[in-house]
C-alpha cells in the first residue's frame, strides 16, 4: 500500500460525506450486504468533485475513497471505465476477500454516473415537451394495431404484453439445445455483469421444469408482490429478478404442465409482470428447441436475440447446429455462442486441462456464419457459488474463470442502441 492517509482507515478521507448540490448520486447494497453511496458533480462533462459514505468495513472505505479521487477530473465516459482493477491498484492492494469492496466502490460510481444522464435526460425532455410527445406517440402505433388473423381478446392480450416489455430497452434470450449445459448460469451472470456496469436489469427465468435463478441467487422462498393485477419482480441488490420458481409451491417438485398450458402460463407470466424501466432483460428460457422455447421467442417478438450455450460434448452432437437454426427460422439473431465448462480447472493450482477437448464451439459457430463469445472453463468454484447462491461474477470476478466470464459478456455489454420497436419488428417480419 502507497499512501499512508489511505490506509489507516481510522483516518476519516476528506471525500467521505454527502456532496450537497450533486448533480448525480446512487446508493448500491453489494451482495456482501455492504451499502456504498456517490455522489459526483459534473462541470462542462468533467467530474469536479466526488466524495462517498460506506457502512462497509476499512477496506471499503480505502476502496470508495481511493474510486472517488480516481474520478475527479474525468469525463463521464472515462469514469464509466474505472473498474475493480483500477480501485484495487489506487489503493496499493487488498487482501482477496476484499476485492469485492474495489468492485462495488467502482460499481457505484457508475451508478451515479448514470444517475447524472438520466437527470440531464430529463432535464433535456423537460425542455422539449412536445417532441418527447410526438415521439411516444409513434412508439405506442405498432402496439395498437391488430393483426387481421387476430380477435379482439388476442390483440389485447398481446398490446399488453408489448406495453410491459415497451419499457425495456435491450433484451436478450438465453438458450441452449438441452439443459445441464450451463444456460442458466450464464444468464445469472450475465444479468450480474451488466448490473455491475451501471445498467438497470432484469432477470426472468422462464424454465418451467427446472427453475434454477431463485437457487443461484439465494432467493427460494421469496415471495412475490402482486399491486394492481402485476407481479412486481423480487429486487436483489438492485437486480430485478422473476422466476417461475417464485408462483410454484414445491419449486423443486416434478410439475407436470400439459401442453396448451405450458404456453399460456410462459404468455401469461411474461405479461403480467411489471419491470418498469430497464437497460435490459436477461431471460432465461427453457432448454431445447420445442414449444416453451418457441412460445417465449414469439412472444418477445422484438428480442435482440439469442445467446447459444452449448458444451464441447454438446458441439459433437446436433443440438447446438438445432439451436442456430431454430433462432435462424424465427428472424431471431444470433448475439453468439458460448462453450461453457471448456477444460477443467485445477482447484489447486489453477491450470486448465481440456478435459472432454475444446475448441468446436468455435468452429461450428464460424461453419454457421455465428459470431463465438468465448470458452468458459469447468471451475467447481462456479458450481459451488450456484449451489450456495453467490453470483460468481461479483465474488470470482479477478479470477481466470471470471475473466472468461467477463470477455463472453463484453460484446453483449456494448449491444448498439435499439432503433424505435414498432420500426425493427415491423422490418423483421417482412424478412
Ligand atoms: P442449465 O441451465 O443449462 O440446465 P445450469 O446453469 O443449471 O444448467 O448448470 C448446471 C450445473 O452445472 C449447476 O450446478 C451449475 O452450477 C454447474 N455449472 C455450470 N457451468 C459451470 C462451469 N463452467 N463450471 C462448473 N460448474 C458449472
Amino acid at each position: 500500500m502507497q499512501d499512508g492517509s489511505l490506509t489507516d482507515v481510522r483516518v476519516v478521507p476528506a471525500s467521505f460525506g454527502p456532496l450537497r448540490g450533486a448533480s448525480g448520486n446512487a446508493r448500491v447494497t453489494g451482495p456482501c450486504g455492504d451499502t456504498m453511496e456517490f455522489w459526483i458533480h459534473v462541470e462542462h462533462g468533467r467530474i469536479v468533485r466526488t466524495t462517498f459514505t460506506t457502512d462497509g468495513c476499512g477496506h471499503s472505505t480505502l476502496a470508495g475513497s481511493a474510486c472517488a479521487r480516481l474520478a475527479e477530473n474525468e469525463t463521464l465516459e472515462e469514469a464509466m471505465r474505472i473498474g475493480q482493477e483500477d480501485v484495487l491498484a489506487a489503493v496499493g492492494g487488498l487482501p482477496e476477500e476484499s476485492h469485492h469492496c474495489a468492485l462495488l466502490a467502482a460499481n457505484t460510481l457508475k451508478q451515479a454516473v448514470v444517475d447524472y444522464s438520466r437527470r440531464q435526460t430529463r432535464r433535456e425532455e423537460k425542455a422539449e415537451p412536445e417532441a418527447c410527445s410526438r415521439s411516444r406517440e409513434r412508439d405506442n402505433l405498432g402496439a395498437q394495431t391488430a393483426r387481421p388473423e387476430e380477435g379482439p381478446h388476442e390483440s389485447e392480450e398481446r398490446q399488453a404484453l408489448k406495453r410491459r416489455l415497451g419499457h425495456i430497452q435491450h433484451k436478450m434470450l438465453v438458450l441452449s439445445g438441452k439443459g445441464g449445459v450451463g444456460k442458466s448460469t450464464l444468464a445469472v451472470n450475465l444479468a450480474v455483469s451488466l448490473l455491475l456496469a451501471g445498467k438497470r436489469v432484469g432477470l426472468l427465468d422462464v424454465d418451467l421444469h427446472g427453475p434454477s435463478v431463485p437457487r443461484m441467487l439465494k432467493l427460494e422462498g421469496a415471495s412475490v408482490e402482486v399491486r394492481d393485477g402485476a407481479i412486481l419482480p423480487v429486487v436483489k441488490a438492485g437486480l430485478k429478478v422473476m422466476s417461475i420458481g417464485f408462483l410454484l409451491s414445491d419449486p423443486n417438485g416434478a410439475v407436470i404442465w400439459r401442453g396448451p398450458m405450458k404456453a399460456r402460463v410462459i404468455e401469461q407470466f411474461l405479461r403480467d409482470v411489471e419491470w418498469g424501466d430497464l437497460d435490459y432483460l436477461v431471460i432465461d428460457s427453457p432448454p431445447g428447441t420445442g414449444d416453451e422455447p418457441l412460445s417465449v421467442c414469439q412472444l418477445v417478438d422484438d428480442a435482440d436475440g439469442a445467446v447459444i450455450v452449448t458444451t464441447p460434448q454438446d458441439v459433437a452432437t446436433a443440438n447446438v447446429r438445432r439451436s442456430v437454426r431454430f433462432c435462424q427460422d424465427l428472424h431471431l439473431s444470433v448475439l453468439g455462442v458460448v462453450e461453457n465448462m471448456s477444460g477443467f480447472v485445477c482447484p489447486a493450482c489453477r491450470a486448465v486441462t481440456p478435459v472432454f477437448g475444446s475448441g468446436g464451439g468455435e468452429r461450428m459457430a464460424l461453419e454457421m456464419g455465428v459470431p463465438f463469445l468465448g470458452r468458459i472453463p469447468l471451475d467447481p468454484a462456479l458450481t459451488k457459488a450456484g449451489d450456495e447462491g453467490f453470483p460468481f461474477s461479483y465474488h470470482y470476478g479477478w479470477s481466470e474463470t471470471g475473466h472468461a466470464m467477463e470477455r463472453v459478456i463484453a460484446p453483449l455489454l456494448a449491444l448498439p442502441e435499439r432503433p424505435s420497436r414498432g420500426e425493427d419488428i415491423e422490418e423483421r417480419r417482412s424478412k
